[in-house]
């Protein structure tokens, strides 16, 4: 526990709000995007800048507690209960280089808050498919962009700076040839606070994207049908499919509200003629529910998902698949498509493939390249939900094993799984996992980022 000696000695090193339980603002600090993953941190400590993270840093360490951080708030495994919790929300800038087509952040920015800086500059970053993710939590995990990726590869093959503060309070300046290169692009929070990151944007303003809402109920012959399409496409060319049972919002356009549909998601980076051609066999399929494939602004990109803006309660879970057999496609449709009980608000398949599958400059610990597409699902609900919501996704999951690979997404990994060593190993890769460690062990040896998929010895 934190006494309130501590406390006080603790604000008088940092220029930042130092925040207990009940203070008002703490609960601000602690907020997290996934409603059923609260956090309960020992302390707070909303950082101003880096040097108020080392010394929030050293204040845990001499104290024996954890140091646990919130970007965006998706990921969020464990409480914190008994660790310092550090944001850096108050350190937030985006500042865009244009002549060397470089994006510079600080803090914990969203994604949304980069594309409204290179709006109107040309130039796009490869980030996901939701705006509200932090920057540092995808990058960290490698990230994996619906658009760019396959074009462009993992969002983490173009950092080039990653500042941050290790386990001893020092701040570190990491380039290609500092040895947490490798470490950094794929280990999440295992290491330190990164308090800024540089990377590379590419020339691209405008895409030809959206999506088709086709009725749930002919799942069983437009699956097939997007799986045969979607191994013809360019790499220029992005799609992904899910089943969804949308809510009755207000906010929705009428014929989607309330309705079990099949999302398409399609975006083109080229000429919006070619990007028609490309996707007319799915207009094919008949008359979509809505259909709001278009050119579009990059920086609206999150439109093609539609994911969730708000906090939910959710629970979620996603593996990576080989293929997408005719067999595998009918176990899908057997566990969410009209006939099923599924209670999922979305279950989803993306196809990978093209530069996700080529290897960066300089290696890193991202281990999904060479997976032919990923299954991602999730069901909203409070905490009486979530037992049901838990036990369909491990059903799916475990129907899919044949075609799985054990490796896996990383930014995907939810918080309901990676939580032992061998899991970890498993998805990392026994070689990647054991080089992880050892960097692990040095830089944190008293395993004081713990608060996350923790790599363990
Ligand atoms: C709706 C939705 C859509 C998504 N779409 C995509 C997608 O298209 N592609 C993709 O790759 N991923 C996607 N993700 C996954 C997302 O990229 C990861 O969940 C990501 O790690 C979230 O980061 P965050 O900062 O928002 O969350 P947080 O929970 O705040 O952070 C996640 C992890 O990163 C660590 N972290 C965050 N900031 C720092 C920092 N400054 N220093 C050290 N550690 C830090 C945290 O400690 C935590 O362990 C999606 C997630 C959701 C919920």
């Amino acid at each position: 526990m934190v006494s309130a000696a501590d406390v006080v000695a603790l604000r008088a090193q940092v220029s930042g709000q130092v925040l207990l339980p009940g203070e008002p603002g703490h609960d601000i600090e602690a907020f997290t995007f996934n409603l059923l993953t609260p956090l309960n941190p020992a302390v707070v400590v909303a950082a101003s800048s880096p040097q108020d993270v080392q010394a929030a840093v050293r204040f845990a360490a001499d104290n024996a507690l954890g140091v646990a951080v919130r970007g965006g708030g998706h990921v969020q495994p464990d409480p914190a209960s008994s660790a310092v919790l550090i944001t850096l929300d108050a350190m937030n800038s985006v500042v865009i280089e244009p002549e060397t087509r470089t994006a510079r952040i600080t803090g914990t920015p969203r994604w949304q808050d980069v594309l409204d800086a290179t709006s109107g500059s040309g130039l796009a970053p490869v980030c996901g498919s939701a705006p509200t993710v932090g920057v540092v939590g995808y990058l960290l995990g490698g990230g994996q962009s619906p658009v760019l990726g396959r074009s462009h590869g993992y969002g983490s093959d173009h950092v080039t700076r990653i500042e941050m503060v290790t386990a001893d309070g020092e701040l570190q300046v990491v380039t290609a040839e500092h040895e947490l290169f490798f470490a950094l692009r794929g280990s999440k929070g295992n290491l330190g606070v990164v308090t800024a990151v540089e990377f590379t944007l590419f020339p691209v303003s405008e895409i030809y994207g959206g999506g088709l809402y086709l009725p749930g109920e002919r799942l069983a012959e437009i699956l097939p049908a997007w799986r045969d399409w979607a191994e013809t496409l360019p790499e220029a060319a992005s799609t992904s499919v899910a089943i969804q049972r949308l809510p009755p919002l207000p906010d929705l356009p009428p014929p989607l509200q309330g309705a079990f549909v099949v999302h398409i998601r399609f975006s083109y980076v080229g000429d919006a003629g070619q990007g028609a051609a490309l996707l007319a066999p799915m207009r094919d399929l008949g008359p979509a529910l809505i259909d709001t494939v278009g050119v579009m602004p990059y920086a609206a990109v999150g439109a093609i998902h539609s994911d969730p803006a708000l906090p939910v309660p959710y629970c979620d879970r996603s593996i990576g698949l080989r293929e997408l057999s005719d067999q595998t496609l009918n176990t899908l449709i057997g566990l969410a498509g009209p006939d099923s009980d599924c209670p999922l608000a979305s279950v989803e398949l993306r196809a990978l493939g093209g530069a996700l599958d080529r290897p960066p400059a300089q290696a890193d610990a991202v281990s999904s390249r060479g997976l032919a597409y990923q299954w991602f699902a999730f069901g909203v609900g409070g905490p009486e939900d979530a037992p049901g919501l838990r036990a369909y996704l491990a059903r799916c999951i475990d129907e899919l094993t044949p075609w799985a690979d054990e490796r896996r997404l990383l930014t995907f990994l939810s918080p309901d799984e990676g939580g032992t060593r061998d899991e970890l190993s498993a998805i990392y890769g026994p070689e990647v996992y054991e080089r992880l460690l050892i960097v692990k062990q040095k830089y944190d040896p008293q395993n004081m980022f713990r608060s996350n998929h923790n790599i363990l010895a």
